[in-house]
């Protein structure tokens, strides 16, 4: 067993992911930019840190779980960041879903400071953070990722190793791509049918009869008709992967027509509505324009 760990961001998902370490005995030092949600974890017992150069400076391992790059610049490698407090021979594992470029300039400063990294990017929302079942995307040296297994078995309940560094990051922006699609297409297929005078439920269980079935139209179908836009994962954040997505494509040299168009609605959906609620919510973008509410009758 590591003997100790440093936890880096503590919001909807990182709460769960150090919760479980800390359950599962592992000594655990967190700290949040909001200090208020370290202290909670603390009568868990956690020990809270002062900064993010604290939180590292406790751990053989450290997570960082950040909403976008430049909370992740900025708490990695600013002032009083990571990389300042980072043990040498330590492994840092960064969750959070970044571009490869932020992914390759936080592997650069951790091995000049004669540590390990991975990016271990996450699939699974804010339940599969709390009950320690996640899917884990990861780049780097398999000999890390196997030193690095224990503790990446607390909270996930599968682990893919993508490839070299970097691997885990791409991955996961693929994945993505593909979840807000289906998010927008699902909104489109249920305003359109709510429009006409179909029933939206029938839609969704229409959905579900075929080989195109998934759980995910079941869930967020369920979420949308119960006008539930409880935050699992927000609006913001998912435009956030979709600019991500974008510039990589431009990077690449990629066409993404259809995630151009996708990621135009999340923008519109965001400013018109709260960007902090569900990414579902970006049926209601579409909503406004039909002058129809998909609801359950
Ligand atoms: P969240 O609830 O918004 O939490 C974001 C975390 O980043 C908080 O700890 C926040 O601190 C911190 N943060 C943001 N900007 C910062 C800055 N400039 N300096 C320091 N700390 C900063 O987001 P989340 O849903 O947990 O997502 C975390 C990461 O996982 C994101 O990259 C997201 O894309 C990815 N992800 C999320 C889900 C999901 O379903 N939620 C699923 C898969 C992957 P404060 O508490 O102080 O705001």
């Amino acid at each position: 067993m590591a003997a100790q760990i440093g936890f880096i961001g503590l919001g909807i998902m990182g709460r769960g992911m150090a919760t479980n370490l800390i359950n599962a005995g592992y000594e655990v030092t967190v700290y949040n930019r909001t200090r208020a949600k370290a202290e909670e974890l603390q009568t868990m017992g956690a020990r809270v840190a002062d900064s993010p150069a604290d939180a590292a400076a406790h751990g053989d391992i450290v997570f960082t779980m950040l909403a976008d790059p430049p909370a992740v610049k900025q708490v990695i490698l600013g002032h009083q960041g990571v990389i300042e407090g980072l043990k040498s021979g330590a492994i840092l594992i960064d969750c959070s879903t970044v571009d490869p470029e932020t992914t390759a300039s936080v592997r650069k400063a951790v091995e000049a400071k004669k540590a390990r990294f991975l990016d271990a990017p996450v699939a699974g929302s804010k339940d599969a953070a709390a009950k320690g079942e996640l899917i884990l995307m990861v780049g780097g040296e398999p000999e890390t990722l196997e030193e690095a297994k224990p503790v990446l078995d607390v909270i996930s309940k599968k682990i893919i190793h993508a490839g070299p560094s970097g691997s885990g990051t791409m991955l996961k922006l693929c994945f993505n791509l593909v979840v807000s699609h289906m998010m927008a297409a699902l909104s489109e297929s249920l305003v359109l049918g709510t429009k006409a005078g179909l029933s939206p439920q029938t839609i969704i269980d229409t959905l579900m009869t075929g080989v195109i079935g998934s759980r995910f139209y079941e869930w967020k179908g369920s979420c949308v008709l119960d006008r539930d836009f409880t935050t699992n994962f927000s609006l913001k954040l998912m435009h956030k992967d979709l600019s991500l997505i974008s510039s990589a494509g431009y990077s690449l040299g990629t066409a993404l027509p259809v995630t151009a168009a996708v990621k135009e609605l999340y923008a519109v959906a965001k400013g018109l509505s709260n960007p902090d609620e569900d990414f579902c919510s970006v049926i209601k973008a579409l909503e406004q324009v039909a002058q129809v509410e998909v609801k359950r009758s």
